[in-house]
């Protein structure tokens, strides 16, 4: 399996990047990630404004998937993530929903042990690895790896993990994949600006459809299926995402178009990724038996 270093990395998602691996369609790659931080802040000590904003954020790659023309879907299956025995949070005066709370700038260093993250003497959570970044080139235009947008990015999307599908638009040839920012787990919202950040070892497997049958990005995982949408404005974001979702019940499923609005006013769930990051972050779930019943089958 080919492998890409951490130290292969990117803060832009820009068509103009340099691929630095070449997988074909259908193949397994394993992208190797730094924390947000560049794995700077290794104590309590290390504070959030000493990383430097040139340090936020790298994204591992790109990757070049053979075939990928623009105007088709990339599918990225998550098939693992493993992640380190320590991550790190920080709380930063003025950031983040509650930052009018925060008198002075404090990290946290939490050990993972045992699928758990030991936040405190009390309080013990269930790790869930997910992937905060990851994205394909946007069009004609460079998206700081820190900005959730069409083509993925900082998305903060906790369902964005093991056994999770992620279909994203291809922008330019080759697609030009890159991913990062992994936490050991993360509410939705991600309200003070971070996950538990923690380095991590990715392994994806990237075939191309030809074609966007489905509103990008678009998530499946065992229990649902997806739709995600950034915006300037959390309500904004939310419209899209429920937007998407009518669109794909519409053209996929389709059902008729009243139906199809009215059954998600019933039986979907439109939720927070995150509300933290430059642009808002919604996404609509909806459950993968309404799929079923009606013969559907993922591509
Ligand atoms: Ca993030
Ligand atoms: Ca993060």
């Amino acid at each position: 399996m080919k492998k890409i270093a951490k130290e292969t990395c990117i803060l832009t998602m820009s068509p103009n990047n340099k691929p630095v691996e070449t997988a074909a369609s259908g193949e397994t790659i394993l992208f190797e990630a730094y924390d947000c931080f560049s794995n700077q802040m290794k104590n309590e000590n290390d504070k959030f404004s000493s990383v430097g904003w040139d340090k936020i954020n790298p994204a591992t790659g790109p990757l070049y998937v053979e075939g990928a023309q623009p105007g088709d879907t990339l599918k990225v299956e998550i098939l693992d993530i493993k992640i380190r025995d320590q991550g790190v949070m920080t709380v930063v005066p003025k950031m983040g929903v509650l930052g009018e709370r925060i008198a002075a700038e404090k990290t946290k260093i939490i050990a993972v042990e045992n699928g758990y993250a030991n936040f405190n003497e009390k309080l013990k959570l269930p790790i869930k690895p997910m992937i905060g970044v990851i994205g394909t080139a946007p069009r004609n235009k460079d998206v700081p790896t820190g900005t959730p947008k069409d083509h993925g990015g900082n998305m903060d999307c906790k369902r964005v993990c093991k056994g999770a599908t992620l279909y994203l638009p291809v922008n330019v040839d080759g697609a030009l994949l890159a991913m990062g920012d992994a936490h050991a787990v993360m509410g939705d919202g991600e309200v003070v600006i971070c996950g538990l950040e923690i380095p991590a070892e990715i392994t994806v497997k990237v075939s191309v459809i030809k074609g966007q049958p489905y509103p990008l990005p678009f998530l499946a995982d065992p229990d649902h299926v997806m739709t995600i949408a950034s915006s300037e404005t959390l309500d904004e974001a939310a419209r899209q995402a429920t937007r998407n979702m009518h669109t794909f019940l519409v053209n996929e499923l389709k059902m008729d178009s009243d139906e199809a609005a009215m059954f998600l006013s019933v039986g979907a769930d439109l939720k927070i990724c995150q509300i933290v990051d430059p642009l808002m972050t919604s996404r609509m779930e909806l459950p993968v038996w309404v799929l079923e019943k009606y013969n559907y089958a993922l591509k």
